[in-house]
């Protein structure tokens, strides 16, 4: 048979009809029968379990109870009537409470006839009630299809005023299932459903509408989350080898004049283990003649810059450019200063190319760019443009990948009929098996070690009105000789209303910290370069005590005698955002503090963040509880990252196991037959291209 019982018109549904289809087109996007089958439920009730009225304890979830209402009664003002009925089941009594339609339920139903009552119990007036439970005659009860576990679906306010309810759906799904059940067309291949047992996807789809019971609902569940984690892994697999295929990578073979000078004669101080062993795997990489495509994960302050410089070294001994792509300039300008400083004495021709760049040095980049005298630039998106030709680009080291999109990446790529090798630097560490997933097809290197000497950040969090504790606290931090850092949020859509916090913020400063026996720097967006760059120094050379600033110093200085940081409204920061603010002190050898500061009353979103906070300083633990409490479609820059299909079931966060679970599987599958060219994987290549003709925004980067 074909497939066409998935692509029929969702109007022919019986219950539906042209009217409802336009609703169910506008507000769920569901046009077909496959778009309803694969509307899944958010949750399923228990309906196999009767309780019994004695057991019935106030903050239960929804229950089931059988028995006889044995008198109803009116309570309250005249305008604020309610209805109670009493309900027993011979193991006691309970309150049934309604507000609305009191004629309407006491003219439906009887006293002393058997009910199934479902319902969530609630304290109220010092008693358990059900307030307003769904009522069905045990009659009626036992003469339809039992479901056991009662499916729950999301609607729309508009659904909803058009009478197109969960239940509704629930009746629509299973009309469905009774049109369909026999013509849905199985979408992973036999032997691989037998070797993992999983359920074929008709009973898989019927179980996750009408499951009979907790253990089907479990197989259907996993069956299907199994079969969207694994085609998106076996996607991104596929496009792997085909990259590999494609590309050669150029060989970095000679073990470098450079490489050894600067590793014998400049640096500073001796690798962590950790940078060892990454910069071993890069090396690796750029011998193997594949192109490498590599992220590298590390914590703020974990070295990273250092181990991009080595790399470039190793390309520049090899005769190739290279260059850093940073997300703004004032990040860039500090790789380019540390990168200049780290180099010190070393001949190697080192410039930086940002927006704000002169033209006439603009042009000079541009020259010396092509002719080869340039050897490594850095910059942030001016890097992208088109004006910007490499002679020999080998290697691009991009920084901060959140920031940057699937699309930019593709366009540095193609600065050489050959891609260069890609070496992408974040900061903002995720589970290894996500990173891979969400973006594309990196291969990952951790720094989980950060330099000898570092003393972990002592952190805490103080509402507005403990503001005066903080204020003594910085004052003793002062005395002792310390610098601290304000921060104030700045968040792009109001940078008005941003920098008058700022300006507000800086006044109050100045009152608990008069000039002058204190001195205050002031840092912001929308200064000068110049006046900016005078007012940092300031700090940075101990003559301030207190810097006040948005966020630009996020990615910008570093200051060994600042050890406190205060983040003002700290509430409306990201977890990934905090934890890289925290990352710009204890940096030097004092003990740092990091104070969040937040107004009085928080979400308890909000406070979960500030708690994770104080709790750890470990990335890789902010990073995943930032997973559990937003989930990976908000962590930064996912959505142009470009995850191949929607998922509709399983959750990156939450099914980590099962995604590396599929990842193992697609790997074996692709081991065995890299271009699935067998006839058992055909339904595989098939189910490929459906999804793939589903969801294309997602632009391959090769
Ligand atoms: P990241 O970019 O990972 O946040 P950086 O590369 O900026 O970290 O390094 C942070 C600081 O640690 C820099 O001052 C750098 O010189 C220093 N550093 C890097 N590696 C080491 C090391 N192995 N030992 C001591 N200090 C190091
Ligand atoms: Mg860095």
């Amino acid at each position: 048979m074909s497939a066409s019982v998935f692509n029929k018109d969702i109007k022919y549904l019986p219950g539906v009809g042209p009217k409802r289809a336009g609703l169910l087109k506008e507000e769920l996007n569901i046009t077909t029968y496959g778009d309803l089958l694969y509307y899944f439920p958010y949750k399923h009730v228990d309906r196999t379990t009767f309780y019994h009225v004695r057991d019935v304890q106030p903050g239960m979830s929804s229950i089931q109870l059988k028995g006889q209402i044995k008198k109803f009664e009116l309570a309250g003002k005249p305008n604020k009537r309610r209805l109670i009925g009493h309900f027993t089941d011979e193991t006691g009594v309970i309150e049934l409470v309604w507000f609305r339609g009191i004629n309407w339920i006491r003219k439906s139903y009887q006293v002393n006839k058997d009910y199934v009552i479902f319902g969530k119990p609630t304290l109220f007036n010092s008693k358990i009630n059900l307030v307003h439970p769904e009522v069905e005659s045990l009659e009626n009860y036992n003469s339809r299809v039992q479901t056991g576990f009662e499916a729950h679906y999301n609607t729309t306010e508009r659904l909803k005023k058009n009478y197109i309810n969960s239940k509704v759906i629930r009746k629509l799904q299973n009309n469905l299932i009774q049109e369909a059940s026999d013509r849905i067309e199985e979408t992973l291949p036999e032997w691989l459903r037998d070797q993992l047992k999983l359920y074929p996807l008709d009973k898989a789809l019927l179980n996750i509408h009408f499951p009979e019971d907790q253990q089907k609902l479990k197989m259907a569940l996993y069956r299907l989350k199994f079969e969207e984690l694994f085609y998106l892994q076996l996607n991104i697999l596929q496009q792997r080898t085909h990259r590999i295929r494609k590309f050669q990578g150029f060989v970095f073979e000679q073990v470098g004049r450079l490489l050894n000078e600067f590793y014998h004669q400049h640096l500073p101080f001796q690798l962590t283990n950790a940078q060892k062993r990454v910069l071993k795997e890069i090396r690796k990489d750029l011998g193997s003649g594949q192109q490498m495509n590599r992220l590298l994960q590390g914590d703020v302050g974990s070295g990273k810059t250092l181990i991009a410089l080595m790399s470039m070294l190793i390309a520049l001994d090899n005769g190739y450019q290279s260059c850093i792509m940073a997300p703004t300039e004032i990040l860039a300008t500090q790789h380019y200063k540390s990168i200049r400083q780290l180099l010190a004495t070393m001949p190697v021709n080192v410039r930086l190319l940002t927006g704000s760049t002169a033209n006439a040095e603009r042009k000079e980049i541009h020259e010396q760019l092509l002719t080869g005298e340039l050897e490594i630039l850095i910059g942030t998106h001016a890097l992208i443009e088109d004006t910007v030709q490499f002679k020999n680009l080998g290697l691009v080291v991009i920084d901060e990948q959140h920031r940057f999109g699937v699309a930019q990446r593709a366009r540095l790529w193609k600065k050489n009929t050959q891609p260069p090798h890609i070496l992408v630097m974040t900061a903002t560490p995720i589970p290894r098996t996500l990173a891979m997933t969400v973006y594309g097809d990196l291969d990952v290197s951790v720094i989980d070690e950060l330099p000898p000497g570092r003393k972990p950040v002592k952190t805490a969090h103080f509402y507005e009105s403990k503001r005066y504790r903080v204020i003594d606290f910085m004052r003793k931090m002062i005395h002792q000789g310390r610098q601290i850092f304000i921060v104030y949020p700045l968040i792009s859509e109001s940078e008005k209303l941003d920098l008058k916090a700022l300006e507000e913020g800086y006044d109050n400063i100045l009152r608990y910290f008069p000039p002058p026996k204190y001195a205050v720097s002031v840092v912001h967006g929308k200064m000068r370069p110049e006046e900016k760059d005078k007012s940092m120094q300031l700090f940075v050379k101990g003559q301030t005590h207190i810097m006040v600033a948005t966020t630009v110093i996020e990615v910008g200085v570093d200051v060994p005698n600042a050890s406190v940081m205060i983040i003002e409204n700290a509430e409306r920061y990201g977890l990934s955002q905090l934890h890289q603010l925290r990352g710009r002190i204890g940096r030097g050898q004092y003990q740092s503090y990091c104070v969040l500061m937040s107004s009085d009353k928080l979400s308890d979103e909000a406070k979960k963040r500030l708690e994770t906070m104080v709790r750890t300083t470990d990335g890789f633990e902010i990073a995943e509880a930032d997973l559990q409490l937003r989930g990976p479609g908000d962590i930064e820059g996912t959505q142009q990252s470009g995850i191949p299909f929607e998922l509709k079931i399983a959750s990156l966060g939450q099914d980590n196991q099962l995604l590396q679970y599929a990842r193992n599987i697609a790997m074996q599958v692709l081991d065995e037959d890299p271009d699935l060219e067998e006839e058992k994987n055909q339904p595989l290549v098939e189910q490929l291209k459906i999804l793939a003709s589903k969801k294309s925004n997602y632009s391959v980067v090769s």
